[in-house]
């Protein structure tokens, strides 16, 4: 009973640490006075708890409060550099690797491209390559390592660290944790549309939202949902394939790569792009992109299509204009069916942003009821390509923020002496 009630103690501190942390982490700067009175604890509970984030490098104090009629209460706020994430991202056609402080500031990151679908074993090396050379330079600069994270185009098993099917990658039943378990790191998985949604709900636009939908779009369409403040998994853990969603499903709808006909994505995604500028440009209209498609990658043609935008070419404003309506009406389904303060746009489509969301907008306003899309903010994402990339290093932010005694206390670390260099260091490409 004795042990039970040892382990209950520790576990209610761990939910006090974590509760002080968060405010911190949303609300700052704080001081001890304010944290009392947000949380609920007392000053001396508050006292102790801060000193133990402070003792963990976690938080740091920042000044002092002078307004007011008391005296001047020093405040706290969150420590960016207490570590870093080695955050991994497995793309279609590459490999992006990044080092991610505590508040989501990209420290280094490097990229390489990559044919996962064919060469399994090569992309494999290549990011372990990547990931060494991340581990290595927190070494050299006294970083700690506070996880490993990948986030992986497909289904994912969150629990057993393992990738379960990757449609765009075929790859099957990858053990990615038991595969990186040399570095001795924690090591985390989680689709990439989950993890967007967690990285912008900690760093970026949907800081605070309750209900949102993260929409990735690229070579498909992927939804991450934060329902009531968390994210939203579904029975199987597989919930957000909103693309899939039939909206034609009929015998001419388009054939989709899941093997369905007349879904969602199949209308709204990239390749639908590229199409649209083909057919307008085979029907005889006129355009700068004319003779600059061939032999190119998709994500290639999408950026000479944008840049094509900007230029004013009307061809590609069409096909933009026009991929967005179909992106819209998706949109509206979302409105009705989840009432979101916002739907976040993010992803390799999220570069034609600006042209896209007029008509993104218009069709949110002709399909949804008009009482719900006015409650529905429409963003883009703040992180743009990389959303999925930081949102890996999300996925251990919020982890730490929940079990914050998993971030050791300076003198209890087994990496040698702390220094303050860890707290200093600059931003730099580690090579
Ligand atoms: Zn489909």
């Amino acid at each position: 009973m004795q042990l039970k009630s040892t382990t209950d103690q520790a576990s209610l501190r761990e939910s006090n640490l974590s509760s002080v942390l968060k405010l911190i982490y949303r609300q700052a700067p704080l001081s001890r006075a304010q944290l009392a009175t947000r949380s609920g604890l007392n000053k001396s509970t508050i006292s102790s708890l801060v000193e133990d984030l402070l003792a963990r490098a976690m938080v740091h104090e920042t000044g002092t409060n002078s307004t007011g009629a008391g005296r001047p209460a020093t405040l706290l706020e969150i420590n960016p550099r207490v570590g870093a994430v080695i955050a991994v991202e497995l793309g279609v056609d590459f490999v992006a690797v990044a080092l991610v402080d505590f508040t989501g500031g990209v420290m280094w990151r490097n990229q390489v491209q990559a044919d996962p679908a064919e060469l399994q074993d090569e992309t494999m090396v290549e990011i372990r390559r990547l990931v060494d050379e991340a581990n290595a330079g927190c070494s050299e600069r006294g970083l700690q390592v506070l996880g490993l994270s990948f986030s992986i185009p497909g289904t994912v098993d969150v629990e057993q660290g393992v990738l379960i099917f990757a449609p765009n990658l075929n790859w099957h039943n990858v053990a990615l944790r038991e595969m990186f378990g040399y570095t001795g790191l924690k090591v985390y998985i989680e689709n990439d549309a989950n993890a967007a949604a967690i990285g912008e709900h900690l760093f970026g636009v949907a800081q605070n939202a309750k209900d949102f939908v993260w929409v990735f779009a690229g070579v498909g369409l992927g939804g991450g949902l934060y329902l009531n403040d968390h994210l939203y998994r579904g029975t199987g853990g597989y919930a957000g394939e909103i693309g899939h969603t039939p909206i034609r499903a009929e015998p001419d709808g388009q054939a989709c790569r899941c093997g369905n006909r007349g879904c969602w994505e199949t209308y709204a995604n990239q390749h639908a792009i590229i199409a649209r500028v083909e057919a307008k440009l085979e029907s005889g209209c006129e355009s700068v992109i004319r003779g600059k498609l061939e032999d190119q990658n998709e994500s290639l043609l999408l950026v000479k299509i944008k840049e094509a935008a900007e230029a004013g070419d009307e061809v590609a404003l069409e096909a933009l204009a026009e991929v967005g309506s179909a992106m819209g009406s998706g949109f509206a389904g979302l409105v009705n069916t989840f009432n979101p303060e916002k739907i976040v746009l993010g992803g390799p489509l999220s570069i034609a942003g600006p042209f896209l969301m007029p008509t993104i907008l218009s069709g949110v306003k002709q399909y949804a009821m008009s009482e719900i899309a006015a409650q529905t903010e429409i963003s883009l994402s703040a992180f743009g390509g990389d959303a999925s990339l930081i949102g890996a290093a999300g996925v251990v932010v919020d982890d730490i923020l929940a079990n914050p005694t998993q971030v050791l206390k300076g003198g209890e670390t087994t990496e040698g002496e702390r220094s303050n260099d860890r707290l200093t260091i600059e931003i730099q490409h580690i090579q």
